[in-house]
């Protein structure tokens, strides 16, 4: 690898972009945890029928820190271009960054 190929790798996307945020609660206590999945680092392939390249998915368990600490285990499957298909979860709900947000603000501030 010559230094032009050695910088040009240090130049990534930002995190913006190469990240997916998910917000989810805990059905067990109801704290709003957000986690962050490296779309570039995170994602493994899924094969189809034939062999090829069909999907990319993402296992993740989620647990809290100023809660019941219970697993809240997440699946979310992307297409090939990394845009998210569809999601799965269990132990919680999906929730938006809104509620995250209001979470944070009403709670965590108090701890
Ligand atoms: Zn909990």
């Amino acid at each position: 690898m010559n230094i032009l190929e050695k910088l040009l790798k240090l130049v990534k996307p930002s995190p913006a972009e190469r990240a997916y945020c998910i917000y989810v609660k805990c059905n067990y206590c109801g704290e709003v945890l957000k986690t962050r999945i490296d779309l570039y680092n995170e994602l493994s392939i899924r094969f189809g029928d034939q062999g090829k390249r069909d999907s990319y998915f993402c296992r993740k368990t989620i647990i809290g820190s100023h809660g019941c600490y219970k697993p809240i285990d997440v699946e979310l499957t992307f297409d090939l271009s990394r845009k998210l298909v569809s999601r799965e979860i269990q132990g919680g709900e999906f929730v938006s960054e809104e509620t995250y947000k209001e979470f944070v603000k009403h709670h965590l501030s108090r701890i």
